[in-house]
């Protein structure tokens, strides 16, 4: 058994920032990570980081942009807490040397971003994710951080006196060996989950594992309904690209080569919000102005030198995995799951109020900035701001609860080291492969709780899932070795994933309006009256399912934010 005083579940932005205050506070702190810190999905951030440090903007402008972009559902005080910390926390970074891209006058440059009414992304050319990330690491090795690298978490443990968080149990996946972490606290910042659509942006590794566990301890999760398509997924294979090319002038044409957004959005065109965008998307290639399933991003009138200077990866995407050059040719692209809104339902300072002792932040947490709908380039500065806020309130946590260390449940214990020995055993008799049930999920997912949304649909949605569950019961795995059974991670996978997607078609069926990212064809409009507030998943034991309850919107009283019809 090991202890710490803080445990961080996840070496992504969220997870990395958070260590951090905990080191830099003199506490014990360790990370988990399943895969090195520097596969976490943040690395392949491209477009880049909300703040505003220009003197011409203002963070009350930014919050203002955020409340509007999240259709008025997200907390109107985590929102400006994130605002107001964003300049200082990219100057943070800026300060522990992260090389972000410059003006001539040695400012850090910003670009238009989706949805923002100033240019207020900044970024380090098309790849922000990895240059912050690689920032966070070097400090992590520089203070010493303990790394259980290439660990997976099987359960999030609970001390059965006092009910709140007491650790977790986690695998070495190089040995199979099960281990208990008991610690004061506990952050969940394992990232989304964006896995469960066929189709999307995300690392392999978005399985959602840590909001699925920690609902499975006790942790409520909220708006899991809303999920974010991104307007720009390449077509044959997802892979993304990113909005910072709209935000550099690339158009959205159709197969006669004609822009589109004037009918959709006629302010901010090919700029108005993800949701916006791809719901716009998915009609024009739903009337026949697409190609085989995909309409075009065209950056050719951008020129040469600015698509080398500012956006080589995206070229080198295009060229290798659609094989067009963006040069010389339009890259098909369609609305691709990007990220999930949903996560664990924190208070203000990354704290569950469901299960005392566990924090989350990051993608998997819902401190609730993003509400229905996230604007691009807020959740790499969600990471930061929320990493750092979350960060020292463990710490204060911590330092309040002294010696105090929790107790874990024999029994609990044996039933993470039993589910895992009961998987191995399972034999090929009667059962089904783990990536059979995989395919029906996510697909399942795909077709059913997509772009536009409808009763029927979703139905069918919940039945494909339900019935996934119920198989889980008969999978069996092939690879009964205990050293990097990958065949065995992804069946524990999958079962966060069941969970995941049973949050999801559940609160939307339950959601009768559209708003943000969720959209109803057969509720088409925004209903504030019944519907301004957040889903919450809540697991029940005995039926072994989720449930849907809900919690009141956090509101300031701020005029500014008075919900009006959203218009780009
Ligand atoms: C392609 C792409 C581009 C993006 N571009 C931008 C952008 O330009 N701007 C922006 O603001 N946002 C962007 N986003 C979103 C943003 O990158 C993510 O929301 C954010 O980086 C998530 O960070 P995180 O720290 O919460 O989690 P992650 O970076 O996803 O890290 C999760 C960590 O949890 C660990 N983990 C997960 N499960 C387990 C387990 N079972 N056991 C142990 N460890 C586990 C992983 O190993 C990993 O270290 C982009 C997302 C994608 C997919």
């Amino acid at each position: 058994m090991q202890r710490h005083d803080i445990l961080i579940i996840g070496a992504g932005l969220a997870g990395m920032r958070a260590a951090f205050e905990g080191i830099t506070a003199g506490l014990d702190t360790a990370v988990v990570t399943k895969v090195h810190p520097l596969r976490s999905h943040s690395c392949a951030a491209q477009g880049g980081v909300n703040a505003a440090i220009n003197p011409k903007d203002n963070w009350e402008d930014h919050a203002y942009d955020t409340v509007k972009g999240a259709d008025y559902i997200g907390d109107e005080d985590s929102i400006d807490i994130m605002c107001r910390e964003a300049p200082q926390a990219v100057l943070d970074l800026d300060a522990m040397g992260c090389p972000f891209s410059r003006e001539e006058d040695g400012t850090i440059a910003q670009r238009p971003f989706g949805g923002a009414n100033f240019p207020r992304t900044a970024y380090a050319a098309d790849r922000t994710g990895h240059a912050m990330l690689h920032t966070l690491w070097e400090q992590a090795v520089k203070l010493g951080t303990t790394i259980y690298q290439e660990y997976h978490l099987l359960k999030v443990l609970k001390d059965p006196e006092t009910g709140r968080c007491a650790g977790a149990m986690v695998m070495e996946i190089a040995t199979g060996k099960v281990e208990t972490i008991v610690a004061k606290a506990v952050l969940i910042a394992t990232g989304g989950y964006g896995r469960v659509y066929a189709s999307n942006t995300n690392a392999m590794i978005n399985t959602g594992d840590g909001v699925a566990l920690a609902m499975r301890a006790g942790a409520h999760a909220a708006d899991l309904e809303f999920v974010q398509f991104h307007p720009t997924g390449l077509k044959s294979s997802g892979l993304l690209i990113s909005e910072g090319v709209r935000g550099e002038g690339a158009y959205l044409i159709g197969k006669d080569g004609q822009r589109f957004m004037q009918k959709y959005a006629p302010n901010k065109l090919e700029l108005a919000s993800r949701d916006v965008v791809s719901r716009a998307e998915t009609l024009e290639i739903m009337n026949g102005n697409g190609v085989d399933g995909a309409i075009f991003l065209d950056v050719r009138h951008l020129g040469r030198d600015l698509i080398l200077e500012r956006l080589p990866q995206i070229r080198q995407l295009a060229i290798d995995f659609e094989g067009v050059d963006p040069i010389h040719e339009p890259i098909p692209v369609r609305p691709t799951c990007h990220y999930t809104m949903g996560g664990i339902r924190t208070n203000t300072l990354g704290m569950s109020d469901s299960l005392p002792g566990l924090f989350a932040a990051g993608e998997a947490a819902c401190v609730s900035v993003h509400g229905a709908n996230r604007l691009g380039a807020n959740s790499l500065l969600e990471t930061i701001v929320f990493g750092k806020v979350t960060g020292k309130e463990m710490v204060r946590f911590v330092n309040n609860e002294g010696n105090r260390m929790p107790k874990t449940s024999t029994d609990e214990v044996a039933d993470a080291q039993r589910m895992v020995a009961d998987l191995k055993a399972r034999t090929k008799q009667g059962g089904v492969r783990p990536a059979d049930l995989r395919k029906k999920l996510t697909e399942g997912m795909q077709h059913f709780v997509g772009v536009f949304r409808t009763e029927d649909h979703l139905k069918e949605g919940l039945k494909v899932v339900r019935e996934v569950r119920k198989d889980f019961d008969r999978v069996y795995i092939d690879d009964k070795s205990d050293a990097f059974n990958t065949d065995l991670l992804t069946t524990l996978e999958l079962r966060n994933l069941i969970d995941m997607a049973e949050g999801t078609v559940l609160c939307a069926i339950e959601r009768k309006e559209s708003r943000g990212a969720h959209a109803r064809e057969d509720f088409p409009t925004r209903d504030d009256a019944n519907w301004r507030k957040h889903s919450l998943a809540v697991w029940n034991h005995n039926r072994g399912g989720i449930e849907v309850d809900y919690e009141a919107v956090r509101t300031t009283g701020n005029a500014r934010y008075k919900p009006v019809e959203r218009k780009y």
